[in-house]
């Protein structure tokens, strides 16, 4: 029998009504004659929730305990939805993560998925098992520990089990009906679209679109999967939602095909740091090891032997990189006259593959930015993407006046 992965978001499952609904879809994929593996979030709100109560406990939490924590979210979801299927005489199985086995990396809270074994599953499907639900964002590390694969996760699940069961496709079921061209909650001439590249979407979801998890989008990317975003709410059609596909299987598209923001940045600068060689290794080493995410850097010109380092990562890691970076000047491998943290940043990104053949793209980025008055504070670019820090309360507007200018509302 063919294999799906259907997957619903918090939303889809935020009670049991919702739960019943998603179930009802379910069955009817299983009598279309699919066995289905089913993963779910946890009910929408909850992550936070379980998360709150981590940091409430312990402010740079062993994160070992944090997966502990947060991963149990997803617990309740799975088995639910396992009884509601059996309550509707689908024959139905709960797996979490462990019991797969879903075996990951050791790095907790962001852990990798390294090999999904199908022989559990596929055994209970050979014995007459339609739906497994699977525990979405959870594994296990070669320790032996519960570990949980970062803010969005079960988007990696499912593909992960699609990838692993060759399944015939993924579908991705959330409160919005597709990808848009950007976040349709911040911008209302939001376009939904009926297909993106996958390189596109890699980049959006990186930069902050949450719609789908980036390393979802990379194992789609790198095994071919078959993955499609829809409402978990609307009637399901043919061609309802947006396929994420390979570049040459979409026909035409816009130079700018998304703008993704990204709300809680922070921008952190060191002030007067020795310019020698070393000192960037002295500074990002310490950071990576404390689990800081860095992600733009601008070394500033020096004078006198001594230079700026501004850094960005999120807001939620300055205490652990003010921490770092103070051991660090303990330990005598940096010295610098201050650190400095601007935590009410975010970051603005326009994305496209037509980037790579149009000049003045990012001209026409900044132009618009300062025809609304908004400073930008540390820019960086790729081939397919520029991306800005500005002030947090200019974030909605600089979405809205880029998604104007590029004229992202119209289809190319
Ligand atoms: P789920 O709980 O189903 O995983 P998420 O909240 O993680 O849902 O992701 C869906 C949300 O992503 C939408 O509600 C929307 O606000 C947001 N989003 C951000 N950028 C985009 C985009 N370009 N297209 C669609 N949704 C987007
Ligand atoms: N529940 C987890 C989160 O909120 C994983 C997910 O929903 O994808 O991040
Ligand atoms: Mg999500």
């Amino acid at each position: 029998m063919p294999t799906l992965v259907m997957k619903f978001g918090g939303t889809s499952v935020a009670n049991l009504d919702r739960i019943a609904r998603a179930s009802k879809r379910v069955a009817r994929e299983v009598a279309n004659g699919y066995n289905v593996i089913v993963v779910v979030s946890a009910m929408s709100g909850k992550t936070n929730e379980l998360v709150g109560w981590v940091n409430e406990t312990s402010e740079l939490f062993d994160a070992r305990e944090y997966d502990a924590v947060v991963s149990s979210g997803e617990n309740v979801t799975a088995g639910l939805m396992a009884l509601r299927l059996q309550e509707m005489d689908v024959p139905a199985r709960s797996w979490q993560g462990w019991q797969v086995p879903v075996q990951t990396t050791s790095a907790h809270a962001n852990a990798r998925i390294e090999a999904i074994p199908t022989e559990n599953i596929a055994a209970k499907f050979a014995d007459g098992m339609r739906v497994a639900v699977v525990a979405g964002f959870q594994g296990i590390s070669p320790e032996g520990r519960i570990t949980t694969l970062g803010r969005g996760g079960s988007d990696t699940t499912a593909v992960a089990f699609a990838a692993a069961f060759d399944a015939e496709r993924c579908d991705i079921y959330t409160d919005v009906d597709g990808v848009y061209t950007t976040d349709p909650r911040i911008a209302s001439k939001a376009r939904k679209l009926d297909r993106i590249a996958f390189e596109e979407m890699l980049e959006l979801a990186s930069l902050g679109a949450k719609v789908l998890q980036t390393r979802s989008v990379e194992l789609a990317m790198r095994y071919r999967v078959k993955l499609r975003v829809l409402s978990s709410f609307e009637e399901p059609s043919e061609d309802a939602g947006t396929l994420v596909c390979a570049e040459e299987d979409i026909m035409e598209s816009n130079v700018v095909a998304g703008v993704a923001y990204s709300r809680d940045e922070a921008k952190m600068t060191l002030i007067s740091v020795a310019d020698r060689p070393g000192i960037a290794a002295a500074i990002f080493g310490p950071l990576a090891e404390a689990g800081v995410n860095v992600d733009m850097i601008v070394q500033n010109i020096s004078e006198e032997g001594r230079t700026d380092m501004t850094f960005s990562c999120p807001v939620d890691q300055v205490r652990r990189a003010q921490d770092a970076m103070e051991k660090a000047k303990q330990a005598g491998s940096i010295n610098f006259h201050d650190l400095v943290a601007d935590e009410a940043v975010a970051k603005i990104s326009i994305v496209g593959i037509g980037m790579r053949s149009h000049a003045g793209v990012a001209a026409k980025m900044f132009a618009t930015l300062r025809d609304e008055g908004i400073n930008i504070k540390v820019i960086t670019t790729s081939e397919i993407k520029v991306s800005v820090l500005i002030d947090r309360k200019y974030m909605e507007l600089a979405v809205q006046a880029l998604h104007d200018a590029f004229e992202l509302e119209k289809a190319d």
